[in-house]
């Protein structure tokens, strides 16, 4: 490999490119997180991400990775034994189950295909089943980042409230807060779980839980241990812009300047942006030759493309490629798509000749690696980006 010149192409489904305007907010010096310019700064930062989430309720802001909040959503709301309702939709779905478990609780585990989202009508018939009300919370991944699926939260909800069933609801919203249409109030989410490093365009180091009334209740009777993650200090300090701990200071400028940007160019103008570089990348995909991973039109993520290799072609191999001759990172395929699949990333900060480059890159790369396919992938992408 040569000497490398020009951008990187970092279209992983996250961490995603952090625009330079946020890398500038960041790299101010780090303040008195007691201060007043720091309590200023960090109520203007949970107001705006109560818009981000849709709500008017508390936000909770950990110095941590997504798998920190998802930790949260649990030990603050539940107790030892605790039966939960989980959905196997993905590796990342795999993976809360196996916290839960390790946590002491009992998972059911809904089987799933890797290529569907949460079925609306398994979750009603599972409630509607448990009449002794042992289920104590439904736990979900809205876009299920390892084979980009969007299930259908408002569905499920209509499904959950036809039982009248009292489970928590929970979301993990983490790769599709601020790019994909979500609402925490509306669709009567009782713990939201979103960290930085996705739609946020902020690099990684906050996690977060929006938290209902219905989940703060819960939380005075739920008896997992908790300590680092306990809501109740961090809900009472932050009233006045404060955190119990020390906060990631220079994270949260970040942060303030994401919400900035998403409410300059407008919710709405972010989720349609995102659906038109997903429609031009499924119809790359489709002009390919290849298959997505995702089955259900209805539930095709907005966020990322997840793609299906041909039988006897390793995911890895072409993504290696693709790094080496052009410089395009793409996802890995995970868990039981390992060597599959690859995903392209379109979440973030991003614009329609980024995802010309992207899908350029994938297309030299798939000949490059000899993967039977057809070309056309980019001219099919440009002809839809440039009808509109
Ligand atoms: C990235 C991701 C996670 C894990 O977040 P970390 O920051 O790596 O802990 C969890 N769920 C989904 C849906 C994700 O995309």
């Amino acid at each position: 490999m040569g000497t490398k010149t020009g951008r990187h192409f970092l279209q992983i489904p996250g961490p995603t490119n952090v625009p330079d305007r946020i890398l500038r907010a960041m790299s101010r010096p780090t303040i008195d997180h007691r201060g007043p310019e720091f309590g200023r700064m960090a109520r203007e930062v949970i107001e705006g991400l109560q818009k981000v989430l849709k709500t008017s309720g508390a936000v909770v802001i950990y110095p941590s990775s997504g798998t920190g909040a998802w930790e949260a959503a649990l030990v603050n709301t539940l107790s030892p034994g605790d039966k939960v309702l989980m959905f196997e939709t993905g590796h990342f779905a795999t993976l809360w189950k196996n916290m839960a478990a390790r946590l002491g609780l009992a998972v059911d585990f809904v089987p799933g295909d890797w290529r569907h989202g949460v079925d609306p009508e398994i979750v009603e018939a599972k409630l509607a089943e448990d009449k002794g009300r042992a289920i104590k919370a439904v736990a979900m991944v809205h876009n299920e980042t390892s084979t980009g699926v969007t299930s259908r939260v408002a569905e499920v909800r209509i499904g959950v409230d036809r039982t009248g069933h009292p489970a928590l609801l929970m979301v993990d919203t983490i790769s599709s807060l601020a790019s994909i249409d979500y609402r925490h109030d509306e669709w009567g989410v009782d713990v939201t779980v979103g960290c930085s490093q996705k739609g946020l365009m902020l690099p990684p180091g906050l996690g977060l839980n929006a938290v209902s009334e219905k989940a703060l209740a819960a939380s005075t009777s739920a008896r997992l241990g908790r300590s680092y993650w306990d809501w109740e200090p961090m809900i009472k300090d932050s009233k006045a812009g404060f955190f119990p701990y020390t906060p990631a200071t220079n994270l949260l400028y970040g942060l303030r300047e994401a919400i900035r940007m998403l409410v300059e160019e407008g919710l709405e103008n972010v989720f349609a942006r995102h659906d038109r570089h997903a429609e031009a990348t499924r119809r790359a995909v489709q002009a390919w030759g290849l298959d997505l991973v995702c089955q259900n039109p209805a539930e095709y993520s907005s966020s990322l493309t997840a793609v299906m290799m041909p039988d006897g072609h390793d995911a890895d191999a072409l993504r290696k490629v693709i790094l080496e001759r052009f410089d395009l990172s793409l996802g890995t395929g995970l868990g039981k798509l390992k060597g599959r699949a690859f995903r392209i990333g379109h979440l973030g900060d991003f614009n329609d000749l980024m995802l010309a480059g992207t899908l350029s890159g994938v297309e030299m790369g798939l000949a490059i690696a000899g993967v039977p396919s057809s070309r056309g992938g980019v001219a099919a992408a440009l002809d839809f980006l440039s009808s509109k």
